[in-house]
């Protein structure tokens, strides 16, 4: 681990924070954004401050218990969520957490997102259930987090948002528009008279293949 790979995470992560402000996903200091630089070292957005402003010496390195390497600001009050997702899932290398509209609006009413377009199942392996409501920041909200997420890759949390993951950080950021794509077509079929589900054949399908062929061409 060198310097330089730390310095390459930090401005990478506040280019996340600004094309997601830019699309919409987040508003203000809400949402964060974290990496896995190595096996215990991972980079996270401080708490409470606007991507519009921030330096990259202002995304904070921690370790695997949450302990500030390096930085000197908090970091993200939902670090016990990242750091409990990168736990579970050794196969995810970055979260980007955002109060996205249509997301928010699946959490709020507790409905999951069925699996109803390809995209989104391709990426993220199926329906995008809801997490029970736990209080932010809290190791709950983590636990609860985690056992929704299961093997998938994005979740939303109940009354809250939403957390989407990816092998990478660009492909969790995918995941995060996906989702919110995803959940205004299914907001939008509901008016339409009901949106149809995969079968779970075809699911298991699209992702194997996402996961096997697709993703590689996409350079991760
Ligand atoms: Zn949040």
């Amino acid at each position: 681990m060198t310097g330089k790979d730390i310095r390459y995470w930090r401005e990478k992560i506040l280019e996340t924070g600004i094309y997601l402000l830019d699309k919409g996903l987040v508003t203000g200091t809400w949402g964060n954004i974290s990496v896995r630089i190595s096996e215990n070292l991972f980079a996270i957005t401080p708490s409470g401050r606007n991507y519009r402003t921030i330096q990259p010496d202002d995304i904070v390195i921690v370790n695997a218990s949450g302990e500030t390497v390096e930085g000197h600001l908090s970091p993200s009050s939902e670090l016990p969520l990242h750091l409990a997702v990168y736990a579970a899932r050794p196969d995810i290398g970055g979260i980007v957490h955002t109060h996205s509209v249509f997301a928010s609006a699946c959490a709020v009413s507790r409905r999951a997102i069925p699996p109803i377009i390809e995209d989104l199942v391709q990426l993220a392996g199926g329906e995008i259930s809801v997490a029970p409501y736990a209080l932010p920041g809290t190791q709950q909200l983590a636990d609860n987090a985690v056992h929704a997420l299961a093997s998938k890759f994005a979740v939303l949390l109940a009354n809250h948002g939403v957390v989407a993951c990816g092998k990478t950080l660009n492909e969790a950021m995918t995941a995060a528009e996906l989702v919110e794509k995803a959940a205004q077509i299914f907001s939008w079929a509901q008016l339409l008279g009901g949106a149809v589900p995969l079968s779970e054949e075809d699911v298991a399908g699209m992702h194997s293949f996402y996961l096997e062929h697709y993703r590689q061409r996409q350079g991760g």
